[in-house]
């Protein structure tokens, strides 16, 4: 690439986006594509991805430059974008009538666009073939590629004839560059995505995933719309989205919020065509304070100053969370992600969970679900935790998470590690963890006391403890090697050479109290 060239790409910038620079990355992913090198750009949402094959499309000498995107509502707004900036773009999709998309489609073929949207259902659909096979394709963009991998949280199967693109058409294909884009990708689903749209040695840019004006938080749920309530009245100014569960939800805490005043709305599937999009608009231009809305909303919002994003559920996996707390905070000012967490939600998941058909769904589900409590109950950083989903590495304390700001209170738990060690010695090491979980705790379950169990000198010794301290208990003294599971499928504790250090006193037990673990003088006070 010239100096010239590299000054003819800002000069196209500024022109016809009006931005002064290119955001970090921008440049050398559109450096990349004007080469004409397949490249596949993780960058986070709000990160600038669009540019990174609108500008290209607008640098190619000749042809078009033909986008995927799954979500037609999306289409339109892109391309009112592009228009008003001088640049030609169209979008096919079945909310056109057939003259209309007859009329674009002759314009298309005369190379009139530079840029055309399309769905992928369309797109590998007789009409969508028919167009490409005379269409003069200078470029593929496919946007929201994690929607082709089975491993990411919205695979969408017509997705998956996108690879087609290289393969088929007679080769016509072969040599057209490809550009794929997502903002969300952990290592297993970026790979997927290279081999389903065979990209040729793609270029890869992977952005950092940190968000430093997100400030992450996690909250033990207690009565939810009070709480919401208590922030925005703590925050007069602040617009936000509540992500709830269902439905049914987004409506209950609407009401709710409206009943004391608030402009919110809710926005769901269920919802007719019109009313969310009237919803939508009056979030976005700020008639409604709030939205409360299931995981339909959001894609490609662009709702700059979303100062916060509530998960007043648990959500079901650590991607689309990672994605929707993404939605705050895209002018780069402070926002919040608060997810209200109860153990109550983990179990109503696990519920759907229990409904899905085939025993791989089952437990893909669990794994994921797994991830997110943990992510809830983990005592180190919070953004550490989110970027190692992703494959980053982040040591030392980010600084804007709740566990960084202020540190969970750590407690001498030499004792409670020595009664529990000794439950296990007692039960003849022939137990699963819960099952001494229960014996310590008291319970006059038959499981206990047909063993004879009840009878032990360390029945209801961790009484004033909750089972949900003991099990932190035990993950520490696994995880540090005081403690072992079997292999097998009955995971029996047993104890290690390094237990006697801990019984014997030669070892101080500390544990940080997870957030979200009731601590036991707060139990004690309720019950
Ligand atoms: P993504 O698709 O990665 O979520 P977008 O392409 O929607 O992000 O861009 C997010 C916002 O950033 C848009 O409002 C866009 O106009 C803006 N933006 C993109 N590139 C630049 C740039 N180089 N300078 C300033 N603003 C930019
Ligand atoms: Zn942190």
């Amino acid at each position: 690439m010239t100096v010239a060239d590299a000054d003819h790409l800002s000069h196209l910038l500024k022109q016809h986006f009006g931005h002064d620079e290119f955001r970090p990355l921008q440049r050398a992913i559109i450096d990349d594509a004007v080469a004409g090198r397949d490249v596949f750009v993780i960058l986070p949402t709000g990160g600038g991805k669009s540019l990174c094959y609108q500008l290209p499309a607008l640098a190619d000498e000749t042809g078009t430059t033909v986008v995927v995107s799954p979500l037609i509502a999306l289409m339109q707004n892109q391309v009112d974008l592009l228009t008003a900036n001088g640049i030609p773009a169209t979008f096919l999709n079945s909310t056109l009538d057939l003259d209309e998309l007859y009329q674009r489609e002759q314009d298309a073929l005369a190379g009139k666009y530079r840029l055309v949207y399309m769905a992928p259902e369309r797109l590998m659909a007789a009409p969508g073939r028919a167009l490409l096979a005379r269409l003069n394709v200078s470029r593929f963009a496919i946007d929201e590629a994690h929607c082709i991998s089975e491993w990411g949280h919205d695979f969408r199967p017509e997705y998956r004839m996108l690879g087609e693109l290289r393969t088929g058409y007679d080769g016509r294909f072969a040599d057209t560059p490809v550009i794929a884009l997502t903002a969300t990708a952990t290592p297993r689903v970026a790979q997927d995505i290279v081999r389903e749209l065979a990209l040729r040695d793609p270029a890869q840019h992977q952005g950092g995933f940190e968000r430093t004006n997100l400030y992450y938080e996690i909250r033990p749920k207690q009565k939810v719309v009070p709480q919401i309530l208590d922030y925005l009245h703590e925050n007069p100014l602040a617009e936000g989205i509540v992500y709830c569960q269902s439905r049914k939800r987004c409506e209950e805490i609407a009401d709710k919020l409206k009943a004391s005043g608030i402009a919110a709305l809710p926005y769901h599937a269920g919802l007719e065509a019109d009313v969310r999009e009237a919803n939508q608009h009056a979030f976005i231009f700020g008639d409604a304070r709030v939205v409360c809305a299931t995981i339909a909303f959001g894609m490609g919002v662009d709702k700059p100053d979303v100062r916060f994003v509530f998960h007043a559920d648990l959500p079901r996996h650590i991607e689309g969370y990672y994605q929707e707390t993404g939605r705050a905070g895209r002018d780069g000012l402070p926002a919040d992600c608060i997810l209200f967490y109860s153990g109550g939600d983990r179990a109503k998941i696990e519920f759907f969970i229990n409904q899905k058909e085939t025993q791989a769904e089952q437990d893909h589900a669990r794994q994921q679900l797994e991830q997110v409590v943990k992510y809830c109950h983990t005592t180190g950083c919070r953004t550490a935790a989110l970027l190692q989903h992703f494959g980053e590495d982040r040591p030392g304390a980010c600084g804007h998470c709740d566990n960084c700001l202020k540190p969970p209170q750590v407690v001498d738990a030499t004792e409670d590690a020595q009664k529990l060690l000794s439950a296990v010695a007692r039960t003849g090491q022939r137990f699963g963890t819960s099952h001494v979980i229960n014996v310590l705790r008291g319970s006059e379950a038959e499981r206990v006391t047909s063993r004879g169990h009840h009878e032990l000198s360390v029945h209801g010794l961790g009484k004033h403890q909750p089972a949900g301290y003991w099990r932190q208990l035990v993950e520490h003294l696994i995880h540090h090697g005081h403690l072992a599971l079997s292999d097998d499928e009955y995971r029996t504790a047993y104890l290690t050479a390094a237990s006697k250090d801990v019984l014997k006193g030669e070892v101080r037990i500390e544990l940080a109290q997870s957030r979200v673990a009731k601590p036991s003088s707060e139990r004690r006070a309720r019950t």
